[in-house]
Formats: C-alpha cells, structure tokens, sequence
C-alpha cells in the first residue's frame, strides 16, 4: 500500500493507524460516558453542520441501552460509525513519531498537572502547541491553520521531540516558535453527570488566533509571539481573558480558574450558537430531500417544503424525547419523519 510522509518528521513513512488526535486524557476528560476521566470509556458524539455522528469506546451493554433502541443498530452501523474514533485518523504519523509524542508530551503533562505543582515550562509550551498543531493536521475539528503556521509549528515540534536538543536549544526554539497561549481550567467541570463535555474550536476570521474548549480546558492561542485576543463574545469574557496570565515558554505555566457559573455560561452560549447551525443544517439538508423528491416525482408541487413541515421536521429532530440519542440522527430517522409529515394534510398549507 502506499502511503505518505509522517507529518511530524517528513522522513519516514506514515504507517500507523488509529493516531489520536487528542491526547488520550483530553479525550476521557470531555468524553468518559461516567464522568470518571478514564481513557478507556469514551463516548464522543461530533455534530457538524449537516451530520450527528457516535463513537462508543469499550461500552458497556447497560449504556448501549440508554443510547440506542438495540433492536435497530445494525451491524454495518457499529462498524462504520460507532467504532470509527472521531478523535483518531489512519496515515499520518510515523510508529517513531507517534511514540514520541506519547512518552515525550502525552504522557509527562498530566503526570505533572495532576501534582497541582507548575508544569515545566517547555513541556507544557511543546504540549498545547502539538494539541493545536494536531486538531489543525487532522482536519477534522472544524479548522485548519494556515499552511505557512502549521509548517512552522508542525517543525517546532519535530525539532522538540526528535531533536536531542539541551535546555538551551531548546529555549532559543521556543523564542522563535509563533506561539504563545492563556489557559483556562474549570478543574471537574466535565465530571458532573448535569454538565457533559464538550470540543469546540474556532479559529478567527483573520486566522492569527485559535479559541478552544476541551472539556474543563478552554484555551486562546495566538500564533505569534505577542496576544491579541479575537475570541467570540460567548467565550467567558474579555476581563477575564484580560486578567489571564500569558504563557510563552519562558516561565512556568500558569493556568488561569475559571468558575463553574462562568465555564457554564460559556458553554450555553456555544450551544445557543451550535444550535442556530446545526437548525441551518437541517433545513439545507430538507430542502436537498424535497428537490429530490421533486425531481424523482414522488411528490407533485411548485416550490419548496411547505414551512410548517419544515418546522415539524426540525422540531422533531431536535426535541423528541421518545427517541434515544444514539437513533436520533440516522438516515432512517430522516425518512420516517418526513414520510410521517407528507401524511400530514394540515402541513401542506394549501398546496
Ligand atoms: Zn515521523
């Protein structure tokens, strides 16, 4: 088979599958399906725009019954969709590089940050620089840098990790890395059962800054080496964006604490915004079904789906309670409901 280039070292060939894009305890933080932060009991449901996708990791039959009604998931599902790791991509690091980026960064910053002592300094700047640079790489967090940023930070850590460099090379790497960050920690937000986490990254219209939540983690990053924050009005709020200290790699890092009001407050107002696309999605997604309709002639009309259909649909799809999470948005859920709303004669509005 033919592969490409590890994206880290360039050299050797990406042969490693299943590469994490998140270090694996961001991963349990944001999704253990019983809040207890371990690795190996993840749930990650990724909306976009137009999809609900599930992964389930090592799930236990009793949580498989909460999400989903059984007697409808198929075997196809649980291998396209349920075992596929949002978090995980196939062919793009080398084995060298993956396991460096496990023994150097991954594995060393939380054993630090779990002692409750500043993490050193080079180590946490080489370790929120790879989480960026790998969301960016792996494409599928909703951005990607621009080309000339990810190149130098992509190198940066290549330099790090592989370069056997002493303290002070490694210093003089970091002064010329475009990189420097605010780090916002609700520490066991993502624990409570009421709260749920959550990954969402935004990178500015003028792409010079990147504002992340990551479960209890909210992050800003400017790739530069002074800060300028451009992050959206829902993301805590500018005094303490403000009064947050700067971490560039020269001294210790400082985790700024945001409480639990404030973290929450963040994350309504992503949902209101999250909400507002994914309803833009769904409408997009039936106008696509009614031309289709139209155009296979399984219904007669001029114009598009009446607007009280359209809003039933999407009430449905958003509110119905009867239905578990896991089924919610699959393609057959889709079908039913709109042949359930072209039965409707009250929806076609005189049409
Ligand atoms: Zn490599």
């Amino acid at each position: 088979m033919e592969t490409n280039k590890c994206k880290i070292c360039g050299e050797r060939e990406a042969t490693k599958t299943n590469s994490h894009l998140l270090p694996a305890f961001l991963e349990a933080v944001v999704g253990s399906y019983d809040h207890s932060y371990r690795r190996d009991r993840d749930v990650l449901i990724t909306k976009t725009k137009y999809s609900t996708r599930i992964h389930t990791g090592a799930l236990p039959s009793t949580e498989y019954e909460r999400l989903f009604d059984q007697d409808k998931l198929t075997d196809e599902r649980i291998k396209n969709e349920l075992s596929d790791n949002p978090c995980a991509v196939d062919y793009i690091f080398c084995p060298q590089c993956e396991s460096a980026l496990s023994d150097v960064l991954e594995s060393k910053y939380p054993e630090q940050l779990k002692t409750g002592r500043p993490v050193d300094r080079r180590l946490s700047f080489f370790f929120w620089l790879s989480v960026v640079w790998r969301m960016s790489v792996g494409g599928i967090f909703g951005f990607r840098l621009p080309e000339d940023i990810e190149n130098k930070l992509g190198r940066s850590l290549d330099s790090y990790m592989n370069g056997g460099l002493d303290d002070d090379a490694v210093d003089r790497l970091i002064e010329k890395t475009p990189f420097c960050y605010k780090l916002f920690q609700c520490k066991d937000y993502c624990r409570n059962p009421e709260h749920g986490g959550m990954i969402h990254c935004w990178l500015s219209d003028s792409r010079k800054s990147l504002m992340c939540m990551i479960g209890d983690f909210g992050l800003e990053v400017c790739f530069a080496k002074e800060f300028k924050s451009e992050s959206l009005e829902y993301f805590l709020n500018k005094a303490v964006i403000d009064e947050a200290p700067l971490n560039t790699g020269m001294a210790d890092e400082e985790i700024y604490h945001v409480s639990e009001e404030l973290w929450q407050a963040t994350h309504k107002g992503f949902i209101a915004h999250g909400k507002r696309v994914i309803a833009e999605g769904y409408l997009e997604t039936l106008a696509r079904i009614w031309e289709t309709m139209k155009a296979e002639g399984c219904i007669v009309c001029d114009g598009g789906m009446p607007w009280p259909m359209a809003m039933w649909i999407l009430k449905e799809m958003l509110d119905d309670k009867d239905v578990k999470m896991g089924d919610k948005h699959t393609p057959e859920r889709w079908h039913h409901l709109v042949c359930m709303a072209l039965e409707h004669p009250e929806f076609w509005n005189g049409k």
